[in-house]
């Protein structure tokens, strides 16, 4: 039986150890404050925005969303980010992806103090994760590898495959392995014969956004298979496609999505991974409560950095 890698576990275990350090913070003269930068109406990134304020006020992080108008400027959004960089108590500055067309995101990622970046996007953190010094880390990749620690599942001299190479996941993903010592492979669509390199990985990331595109024939047998992917289907067909009804489990999806008209799905087939690896991380209930979970992380380490508790 595969062994499932859970998130929430690890997410609780992670926001408990975040409660003294806030405390200790507030002792010291202030909580730790977060500024989150939410323009338009995206549903799913409004969902995100309210996850992560809500976390916050469950650790005593004073946070803050400011929701400019959606048809700002870049120079607009540039004077909201210039501001949050100059008010002391705002150690963390988060500016929610995406924005809209007008807005040049590069131009505003970059306009974020380094020191206050706690997603890890800003080019000065990406150098500071390339040459292996310390600073804020991509939210997903580095609650993956937490993940990982905690479940004792050891990462060096393994050969591990990324299967993606956004600057949010796959990138940060492949260096952080390569950090821990693993022996790092990362495929993207142009990748040839792609089921035959996931083969090879021991730890095998899928970080694509297609569902259930990681099928069995992916997998090495009793690898650990990480799925960041988050694919919301909303056609039966393609439901059926993924899970045909005569194969066990099949049913309970199938059920699942007439019940409430979606089914989240992530890039690795669920029924196949539970059949092949030897530990893997469901969707939901895997990456997905990492990343907020290290967000409160990055935002009370730049607190302790910014008012020298560290
Ligand atoms: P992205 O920026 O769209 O990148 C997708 C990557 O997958 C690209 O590098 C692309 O290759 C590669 N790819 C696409 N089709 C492929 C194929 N057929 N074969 C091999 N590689 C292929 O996506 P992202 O932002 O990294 O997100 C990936 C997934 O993770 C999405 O489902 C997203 O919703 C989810 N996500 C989840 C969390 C979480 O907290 N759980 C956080 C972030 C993202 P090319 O570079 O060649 O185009």
């Amino acid at each position: 039986m595969a062994q499932i890698l859970d998130g929430n576990r690890i997410r609780d275990e992670i926001k408990n150890e975040c409660r003294p350090r806030v405390e200790k913070l507030i002792a010291r003269g202030r909580p730790p404050g977060l500024a989150v930068v939410l323009v338009g109406h995206d549903p799913a990134s409004e969902i995100y925005v309210r996850n992560k304020v809500k976390t916050s006020q469950e650790l005593g992080i004073q946070s803050e969303t400011l929701t400019p108008a959606e048809t700002l400027s870049t120079g607009e959004l540039l004077a909201i980010v210039e501001e949050l960089n100059r008010r002391p108590e705002i150690d963390g500055i988060l500016v929610q992806m995406p924005l809209p067309p007008q807005v040049d995101s590069k131009r505003v990622l970059l306009a974020v103090s380094p020191e206050k970046d706690v997603d890890g996007f800003h080019p000065c953190n990406v150098g500071n994760l390339v040459t292996g010094r310390p600073g804020p880390r991509s939210c997903t990749p580095a609650g993956i590898i937490e993940m990982l620690k905690r479940y004792r599942i050891s990462i060096a001299g393994k050969r591990a495959v990324v299967v993606g190479r956004s600057d949010i996941v796959g990138k940060p993903m492949a260096l952080m392995l390569l950090h821990e010592n693993a022996t790092v492979t990362i495929c993207h669509s142009k990748t040839h014969d792609l089921p035959a390199v996931c083969r090879e990985a021991d730890i095998l990331v899928a970080a694509i956004g297609r569902a259930a595109m990681i099928t069995g024939d992916f997998i090495k047998n009793g690898a650990t298979v990480i799925d960041v992917g988050m694919n919301r289907l909303e056609s039966r067909r393609e439901v059926e496609r993924i899970f045909p009804i005569e194969r066990p489990g099949a049913a309970q999806k199938l059920a699942a999505f007439d019940y409430k008209g979606t089914l989240l799905v992530g890039d690795v087939h669920p029924l196949d991974v539970a059949e092949r690896a030897g530990a893997y991380t469901p969707v939901p209930g895997g990456v997905g409560p990492l990343t907020i979970a290290m967000l409160m992380v990055n935002t009370i380490d730049s607190a302790e950095r910014r008012i020298g508790v560290c």
